[in-house]
Parts: C-alpha cells; structure tokens; sequence
C-alpha cells in the first residue's frame, strides 16, 4: 500500500462519519449484488426451462421423422433432416444414434465429427429413455447453451435421441435486460444509501464533532468556552459534565494562580533575595530582589541550570555544601559579589525536599553592604573624633607643661602659651559644638520650626556675620528682592547659609569674589552659593560631605575648620526636604547649590 493510499485510509478511519457513510453504503452495495445476482439466476432459470420445454416439444413432434433416419445410421438424408429442421425450429439440430454416435447435426462444425455425444448428460438421459436438458458452454470456453435431448423411439426400444440447441443468450435475452435494470437500480441504491449515510451520520456526529472542538478548546486552557447542552440524550448530558469540569478546574486554576501569586508578592516584597533550586541545580524560584542582586531578568529563568546563568564560583559551593548539610543543618557564608554592582551578601542556604525531583537547596540572601559601611562609618567616625580631639588636647597639654616648667615666670610667654591654650580650648568647643548638633539633627532631636522666610533678608544677615573675617573677598547678595518665600526654620537656613559662606570665603584667596544667588525651580527655590576660590578636586568631591573628610587637612585646621561643616549642611538641607549638590573645578572656584520648598503666607509666622 503506497503511502498515499494509506494517509487517505487513515483520513477515512479518523472520521466517524466517514465511518457511517461508508458501513451503509458498503452493506447496501453487497445486498443489492446479491439480489441482482439471485434475480438474474431466477429470471435465467425461468427463461432457461420456458425454452427447454418449446425446444422439447419441437423435438417431440419430429420425432417421427427422426425415427427411420436414427435406424438408418448416418446417411445424407439425416443430414438434410436435421439442416431442414433447423432451421424451422430455429435451434441446432443433432441425431444421435443409440450408441452415442452423432448421426447428423445441422451445426457445421459438428457435422461429419466422429465424436460420440453419449457421454452428454442430456443424451444420457435420452437414450435411457428420458428428456434431458443441460446448459454448458459450447465449444469449451464459447458461449452458454441449452441443450434438450429427447428420446427417439422405435416401439417400446429407444433407437436414438433428437437434440435441439439454442444459445441462452438467445433464449434469456430478459436476463440481459434484468442485469442492466438491477445494476442501474443497484448504482441508484448505492447513492441514496451514500446520502442517507452522509446525511445521518452527519447529523449524529456534529454534536460529536462539536463537543470534541470544545473539549479541544478547554484543554487549551480556555474555560469560557460552553458545550451545548439542549439535547436531552446523551451528547446533552456529555455536554454537561464538561461544562461542569470546565468550570471546576476553571476554579482550581484561579485559586492556584490566585495562591501563586499571592506567594510571589510576598517574595517579592521581602528585603532578602530568595534562590530555590532543584536536585539538579535548575532553578525553581527566584523573587525579584534576588534577580536584582545578581542582575538576572525574570524571563526564562525557570529551569535554567543556575551554574549558566551565574556564574559564581563561591555560590555555587554553598549550593553544593547545603545539599549535603541534611535537614535541619544549613550553610553561612559571607559572599562578594562584582557585578552587576558591588554588594556583600551574606548567604544562608538550606538544603529543601522535593520528593521525586530530589534534594533541592534554598538560598536567602541578606544585602549588608549597607550595614558594613555603617559599621566602617562608625569605626572610623570614633577614630576621627579622637584623633581631632588628641590634636588641641596634645598642644593644651604642651602649652600648659611648658608653662608649668617656668615659662610663667616670664609675662611674655606666659600669655602667648595661655594664647594658644585658649586658642585650642575654642577649637575643642566647636568641634563639641559641632559633632553635638551633627548627632542632634540624625537623632532628630532638632526642633524644625518651619515658617516663610524671605532668603533675601538671611542672606543679608549671614553676609553681615562674614564681613567681619572676609580678608579681601567680596561677599554679594544677588537674591532678587521679588523671590517668592521660602519654608524653611529660620535659625537652620542661617546655619546652611553661614556655613556655606564662611567655607566660600575661607577657601576664596584675597580678591576673590563669593556670591549668594537663588531662582525659583518649579515649586521649589534653588539657592547657590559660587565662589572664584581654589575648587574641590573632582576626585574628592563625592566625599567631600562625610564627616571630617577634608582635601586639605592642614589648611582647614589653620582656618578653623573642623570637617563636620557640609555634613551638617547636607543633613539639614534634608531635614528641609531639599538636595544638596556641590560642583568644582580645581582652581577656578566651587559652586555649592540646594534646594528648599516654596512657602506660602505662613499662619503660625
Ligand atoms: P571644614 O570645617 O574643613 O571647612 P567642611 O565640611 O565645611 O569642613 O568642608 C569640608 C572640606 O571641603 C573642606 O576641608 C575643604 O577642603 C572643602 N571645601 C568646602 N567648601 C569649599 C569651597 N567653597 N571651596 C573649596 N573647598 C571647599
């Protein structure tokens, strides 16, 4: 069978209607062959004995004639006899002698031949006495023909048998006839049997069909579809029950999706990074901190071997250690990562039972690069502290020993070392000063009595303060009188301001220039304090408002600085709700910039 014949097979047999469509047709086509074929042997057969009866009839009246010439043996006259006969009864015409012998036969071919004819089963039963009859082909292989053979008698002694042979075609010509009628009714049977077939089958099997898309349909995850369920047989009740289980399992869906992401958004709202991965290291689950840290994009990452998609060596280790760790046994580990950005993590993994997927791991990630800095912050802040303090300490303790070994003695050194010891004693009370307002304001125990200020005014009252150490720096006011107030605690905006102007002037050299400007920015008030000094280098400027980070430590100890001056700027520029930011270029001067919230006419003012 070629393979087109079998795919068309296989089309035929996928379809029950097909199916129906071709049982009917095929059952009708075997029983109208069948009929066809018992009609048109029952219509021979009637027509066969019909004739075989004429034919014995004609023989009986001949045989009278027949008798001397079955006598006689063959002769000319038997000859003529049967030619003449022949063609009056309009059959073949054969004498047979009691022996068997063909005495004369009107049919050329047979004529003359030497053949005993005795063994035929009609000239059997003739010679025996009896009309005989048989139907064969003649010559073997030719057409059919009836052959009636009737007994020639001389008184009571048979002496021969007469035959008669016409070719049934010739005498059942109806049977022709009834085979074409039968098979032209058979043809007409088949296609009402064809139609029938489609059309009921048609009918059966669309609801079938229809259920089947439906079924289709819902297993694609499409629970709106329906199945019909009019019909009361039991394509309705079939109907029914899918309808019901599409709505079951519709329900379960929602309820798993509803639980599942319930799960995820408490994963996702957790602080802590959580990686789950199978007995295979294939990823499982990851909450979106997670993806954050190691810079992973949600898409396509279940499944994926964690070993592919990070590459790390140390996580992987921890994987391998907790796996191994047993239940209730886990693995703690510091970890630093590079990229995307740099974090320290600390790691606790744990091994997590699967069942037939094995022994998966679980990994919680705490990000405490943030807490490791405050921890460095702090020991380093504590370090600062006493290392600014030791330094008046140091010259206090100095300046007092040598007046102690004998320098009071003398008026002059005296006060110069008294000089110096009020000098450090001063330096120590701001930076006390300093770092108590610098703890006040993170601790938020500052006070923020917010109200409209005119910026105008407290630049004005901040320039005043200054003049008095400005050594050759002009110090301008370029704040437009019309700026709208600002909301800010007035003695705080002093602090910003004097703290920033002080540091334009301090670091400004003899002729420079520092000017106090502002502009509205949208519904805040920009303030910018720019100065043509020595400038930060931009290496040092991201640093520059830690506390104590100076660039020139020296130089602003000489000036009285204590380093705490921009990070107590910054934290109160917070405090006010506005950004601080600082630009410089080395040697050309420094422009210090933040922002505060417009006020509006303050009722408590
Ligand atoms: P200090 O008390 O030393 O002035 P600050 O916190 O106010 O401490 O400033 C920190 C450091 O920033 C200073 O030591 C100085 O090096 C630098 N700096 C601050 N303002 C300016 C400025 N306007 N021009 C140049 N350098 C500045």
């Amino acid at each position: 069978m070629s393979a087109r014949v079998r795919r068309l097979v296989h089309l035929l047999r996928r379809r029950i209607a097909v199916k129906l469509t071709l049982t009917l047709t095929g059952f009708t086509g075997v029983s109208a062959l069948a009929a066809g074929l018992y009609v048109d042997r029952a219509f021979e057969g009637v027509a066969l004995a019909a004739a075989g009866q004429r034919l014995a009839a004609v023989a009986r009246v001949l045989e009278d004639g027949a008798r001397p010439l079955a006598l006689d043996g063959p002769r000319a006259p038997a000859g003529e006899f049967a030619d003449r006969v022949a063609r009056a009864a309009a059959a073949r015409v054969s004498l047979i002698g009691r022996d068997g012998r063909l005495l004369a036969d009107s049919s050329r071919d047979a004529a003359g031949s030497a053949a005993s004819e005795g063994g035929r089963p009609e000239v059997r039963a003739a010679l025996a006495g009896a009309p005989g009859t048989d139907v064969r082909r003649e010559p073997p292989g030719g057409p059919r023909v009836l052959f009636v053979a009737q007994p020639v008698r001389a008184g009571a002694q048979v002496v021969g048998a007469l035959r008669l042979a016409v070719p049934v075609s010739e005498v059942a010509p109806a049977s022709a006839e009834v085979r074409r009628v039968m098979v032209a009714g058979g043809l007409l049977a088949l296609g009402v049997a064809l139609g029938i077939g489609l059309f009921v089958s048609g009918r059966v099997t669309r609801p079938v069909v229809e259920m089947q898309h439906i079924a289709g349909r819902m297993s694609e995850g499409r629970f709106d579809v329906r199945a019909p369920t009019r019909s009361p047989d039991e394509i309705g009740t079939l109907g029914r029950s899918l309808n019901a289980m599409a709505d079951r399992l519709r329900a379960q869906i929602e309820g798993l999706a509803r639980e599942q992401a319930k799960a995820g958004a408490i994963l996702d709202g957790m602080v802590e990074g959580v990686i789950a991965v199978d007995g295979h290291d294939r990823i499982v689950l990851t909450n979106s901190r997670a993806r954050a840290m190691l810079g992973l994009t949600a898409a396509g990452l279940r499944q994926q071997p964690f070993l592919e998609v990070v590459r790390h060596a140390e996580l992987h280790r921890v994987f391998g250690e907790a796996r191994t760790a047993g239940p209730g046994g886990g693995v703690r580990r510091a970890i630093r990562l590079a990229a995307p950005a740099p974090l320290l993590l600390e790691v606790h993994a744990a091994p997590l039972a699967l069942g037939a997927e094995g022994t998966g791991v679980v990994m919680v990630l705490h990000d405490v690069t943030e807490l490791r800095r405050l921890e460095r912050v702090r020991t380093e802040f504590i370090a600062n502290v006493s290392h600014e303090l030791r330094t008046p300490l140091t010259a206090i303790h100095g300046a007092i020993e040598t007046l102690l070994e004998g320098a009071l003695a003398d008026p002059g050194d005296a006060r110069r070392f008294l000089q110096v010891v009020h000098r450090h004693t001063e330096r120590l009370g701001r930076l006390l000063d300093d770092l108590t307002d610098l703890s006040n304001i993170e601790l938020g125990r500052v006070a923020f009595k917010p109200v409209a200020v005119e910026l105008a005014d407290a630049v004005d009252s901040v320039v005043a303060i200054v003049a008095a150490r400005r050594g050759g720096v002009a110090v301008v006011n370029e704040v437009p009188p019309d700026l709208p107030p600002v909301r800010a605690d007035r003695d705080r905006l002093a602090q910003i301001l004097l703290n920033l102007v002080d540091n334009a002037v301090k670091y400004t050299p003899a002729g420079g220039r520092v000017v106090v400007a502002a502009a509205p920015r949208g519904r805040e008030v920009e303030v910018t304090v720019r100065d043509s000094g020595v400038g930060i280098p931009a290496g040092d400027l991201p640093r520059i408002t830690e506390r104590f980070y100076r660039v020139d430590k020296a130089r602003s100890r000489a000036l009285g600085g204590t380093g705490l001056g921009l990070a107590i700027v910054k934290h109160l520029v917070a405090a006010h709700g506005g950004d601080l930011r600082i630009e410089s270029r080395l040697g050309e001067g420094t422009t210090v910039s933040f922002t505060l919230p417009r006020g509006g006419p303050d009722p408590a003012a």
